[in-house]
Parts: C-alpha cells; structure tokens; sequence
C-alpha cells in the first residue's frame, strides 16, 4: 500500500511534523492542515483515503469536523485525543470515527491502525453489490459469474464508485482521482461512466448502479 492521501488534522506544530516525516516514510501522502476550518476546506477540495483528526482544536472541534465530514463521506476516521476517559471515547465514535488513539501513542501503533483502516476500505477483498462481483486482485468484474471485459479506467472508475457505495463524487474529484494531473475533461468522464454503464447495467438508459447526480456527479447505488 502506498500513494494513499491522507488528512492530518492537528494544531501541535511539533506532533504535526513528526506525523508528516512518518506517515511519508511509509510511502502516504500527508497533507496537515492546523484547524477544523481548513480541515473541511481540503477535505471537501479534494479526495482523501483517512483521516486522522484531533480532537481539540482551536475554533471548531475535532468531533464537529469529525460529524461534517461523515456527513459527506464514508472515508476512515482516526481520532487523536489527549483523554483515555471513556466518555470521550464514547462521544468520539458517535460522531462517525472509526477509531481513536489516546496521545501520547506510539508512532507504531498509529501506523498500524492506518494500515489496518486503509485495508479494510481500499484493500483487494472482493465488493458484491446484487448480481456483480468486483474482485481487485484480479482486476475483473463478473456479473452474475460471467466476467466482463472492462478497460482499465472503466475498472478504476468502477472499483472508485462501488468502495463508497451511496457517496457522492463530484465529477472533478472522480477526474481527478483516475486521470490524476493529466488533462481531460468532463466529456471523457461521461464517455466512461456510458461505457461503463453498457457493460454493467442491464438497462444502461435506466441504471440501477451507477446513478447521475444530476449538477454534481456520481455515485453508486448502495442498494441496487
Ligand atoms: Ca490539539
């Protein structure tokens, strides 16, 4: 695993630094931001696979961004917290956190915590969603057995979509996420997702998968 982005959220310049330098030794990419306010600004600018968010910050409050953010998004959310009181912990994961590490922890443990997340949402196991299988590992999708022959972007676009089942990508996120800095257009994410659709749907012109969101994207339907 590595090229993962992730969002550290955490106003202690000195921790901040030290999480960067570590999580980029394990080849992710950190991108810190000291404050909830900018925390939602990137998250909502751009894609992120974790995040990991303290919970005391100046202004807004690491369980507010923690809520705003589930709001939009399924990503995993680790939360760092200064208390071990089970109160906090309670609270943290009603919120929407996945997860919460008690400071001071180790860097080792954090990073396993990272990696356990990460795998369990953008790892090789096989998504089934009603009749088709998307497997990963092999880079195939099968619908009811019968594999499908998918280019390679239209598989990316398809894996991106159906590992967030029910959230919404804006079409600038999903081009920016499959095609990364190269230019293309929205046309050519619509020339995907119409030949994606005709290999996937049993209706393409009335999808049960993939469904427009009309003035903003895609998403995948989560119960099809
Ligand atoms: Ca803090």
């Amino acid at each position: 695993m590595a090229g993962e982005r992730i969002l550290v959220v955490e106003d202690e310049e000195n921790l901040s630094r030290a999480l960067e330098y570590n999580l980029r030794q394990e080849g992710w990419i950190p991108v810190c931001v000291n404050s909830g306010e900018d925390a939602l600004f990137f998250f909502k600018g751009s894609h992120f696979d974790l995040v990991l968010l303290d919970i005391m910050l100046p202004g807004l409050s690491g369980l507010e961004v923690c809520k705003r953010i589930r709001s939009l998004s399924r990503v995993p959310i680790i939360l760092l917290t200064a208390r071990s009181l089970e109160e906090d912990k309670i609270i943290g994961l009603d919120s929407g956190a996945d997860d919460y590490i008690t400071k001071p922890f180790s860097l080792g443990e954090l990073k396993a915590r990272i990696r356990a997340h990460l795998r369990r949402v953008g790892g090789k196991e096989k998504l089934i969603h009603g009749d088709l299988e998307i497997d990963p590992a092999r880079f195939q999708v099968l619908k009811r057995g019968v594999p499908l022959g998918l280019s390679r972007k239209e598989f990316q676009l398809l894996l991106e979509l159906a590992a967030h089942p029910g959230e919404v990508f804006s079409s600038d996120r999903l081009l920016k996420r499959i095609w990364g800095d190269s230019i293309v257009d929205q046309k050519t994410l619509q020339v995907h997702i119409r030949w994606l659709r005709e290999k996937i749907e049993d209706d393409p012109s009335n999808p049960k998968f993939i469904k427009t969101v009309r003035g903003v994207g895609y998403k995948f339907e989560d119960r099809p």
